[in-house]
């Protein structure tokens, strides 16, 4: 037996999202058809909402309402430490340690030759323009990629490639103690603070 055409559409639709299996994407399209029609309605409304207003900061690619995220637009904020990340998601984490004042800069994913993905994938380029430009005063970037295979390998391009290209810069990466293998977006409060306030040069 098949579901009726809008109902497959859902399950088909929720079956995209990460984590999501067939089962689970059923489970979920007969939840919502359960729901009120006004919760329904504000799922629907928020997944339109924030693709239309949610878009990449200009100058970090952080999630903005805007063309720039509140991070970059806070006057308060160090503008002499950069630190890079693989994913928006990452930010949040960051940020929650309050050990941070600097600015990010959002690579959008990790070097991963298996899968296909270069340098010329991620945001390196704007990263080295970034930290080039003259009236830029860069003192540090961190580089706060994942301590996972892809993430380590990022780190390092962007370490190799800083130090050809700006020599005086101080690359630092977060200390060990992370969890290996597993994404900066899962570590804890006290473990990520730790990991930021220990880390060293490369
Ligand atoms: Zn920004």
């Amino acid at each position: 037996m098949s579901y009726a055409p809008p109902i497959q559409r859902l399950v088909t639709e929720l079956a995209k999202l990460p984590g999501i299996g067939n089962r689970t994407a059923q489970r979920l399209a007969f939840h919502i058809l359960r729901q009120s029609d006004d919760d329904a309605a504000a799922l629907a409304a928020a997944i339109s909402e924030v693709k239309q207003r949610i878009r990449q900061c200009e100058i970090c690619f952080n999630l903005a309402e805007g063309p720039r995220c509140r991070i970059c637009e806070d006057e308060r904020r160090d503008r002499g430490v950069i630190c890079v990340v693989e994913d928006s998601s990452d930010v949040i984490p960051l940020e929650r340690t309050h050990e941070y004042r600097g600015l990010y800069h959002v690579l959008g994913g990790a070097l991963s030759p298996i899968d296909g993905v270069d340098p010329d994938d991620l945001r390196i380029a704007e990263l080295y323009s970034r930290v080039l430009e003259p009236d830029a005063d860069v003192r540090e970037v961190v580089l706060a990629t994942n301590p996972t295979t892809t993430g380590e390998a990022t780190a390092h391009h962007i370490a190799d490639g800083l130090r050809e290209r700006a020599p005086k810069l101080a690359v630092t990466r977060l200390a060990s103690g992370l969890p290996v293998g597993s994404d900066l977006e899962y570590a804890d409060e006290v473990t990520l603070g730790r990991a930021f306030a220990g880390r060293r040069a490369v």
